[in-house]
């Protein structure tokens, strides 16, 4: 399925004059959330490029003090030890983006055939529900489709084709294998050059990762693309001290009970 479809010009078209949000970077992704700004325009403003979120879930989980049947840090002997998605998202050059487009609200049959490959690769890591663009709350799949995918449309077109393009994106550039390979495996006890691994990615794929932290642990890992995607410089520094932690996934948390949809905290 080609990103650059008929519908996806269509769609273009349908979104003009249509009400939007932009989103301004003070502090891009983890940690305080940026100011969202409502604007009104006659045309929305075509985004610049891509960036491809990966996340590093045990670095997630140990924000988390949270356990329910839903999260994919409660998995026990399966909680994910390699990178896992966040999201593919459409930025503007000048460090702001476009958030929460016109579009349809998330329809989960939509995704319904990629349901065990979101689940492993494109986990929900959080037990409280995600927002949605429209007043409620939903899940994490519905929170990045609607505020970052209706965005991507022009490019990456309907719900179905924005999850499959950045799955296929996911697998093409192993973030985790390049690193893994690199010797950058997951340790309590080992401290990495931050240098190391954007060299380790830089080797790989020719082109400059930015890494986020927390806590001195690396937290996600951007790579950023054109809209052809070929690989581009993201907008924004990395935020990571000079030596950081790959931690260990914890295995001994999960909830211990069945997949009934219950919640334990
Ligand atoms: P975004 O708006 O795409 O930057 O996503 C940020 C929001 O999603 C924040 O509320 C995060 O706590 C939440 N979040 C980030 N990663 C995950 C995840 N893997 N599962 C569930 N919620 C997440």
């Amino acid at each position: 399925m080609s990103p650059h479809s008929i519908t996806a010009i269509a769609i273009l078209i349908l979104f003009a004059g249509s009400f939007y949000a932009v989103e301004v970077a003070g502090d891009y992704g983890s940690g305080t959330e940026p100011v969202e700004l409502v604007s009104t325009v006659a045309e929305q403003r075509e985004f610049d490029y891509f960036a491809l979120a990966l996340q590093w879930p045990p670095t997630y989980c140990s924000s988390s003090t949270k356990c329910c049947a839903t999260s994919g840090c409660c998995r026990g002997e399966d909680n994910p030890s390699v990178f896992t998605i966040h999201g593919l998202w459409p930025d503007y050059n000048d460090g702001t983006w476009p958030s929460c487009c016109s579009g349809p609200a998330f329809d989960a049959n939509e995704i319904s055939t990629l349901q065990s490959v979101l689940d492993k690769y494109w986990p929900t890591l959080s037990c409280s529900k995600s927002s949605t663009c429209h007043n409620s709350k939903g899940v994490f799949w519905a929170h990045e489709w609607e505020k970052h995918g209706t965005c991507a449309a022009p490019v990456t077109g309907d719900e179905t084709n924005y999850f499959l393009t950045t799955i296929n994106l996911y697998f093409k550039y192993n973030v985790t294998e390049v690193l893994f390979e690199a010797g950058y495996v997951p340790s309590n006890s080992e401290q990495y050059p931050v240098g190391g691994i954007i060299s380790a990615i830089e080797n790989a794929f020719h082109t400059t990762p930015q890494l986020i932290c927390l806590n001195g642990a690396l937290e996600e890992v951007r790579l950023c693309f054109t809209k052809d995607f070929k690989f581009r410089d993201c907008v924004g520094a990395s935020d990571c001290p000079d030596y950081v932690s790959l931690p260990e996934a914890d295995t001994t948390r999960s909830t211990g009970q069945s997949l009934s949809g219950h919640e334990t905290y």
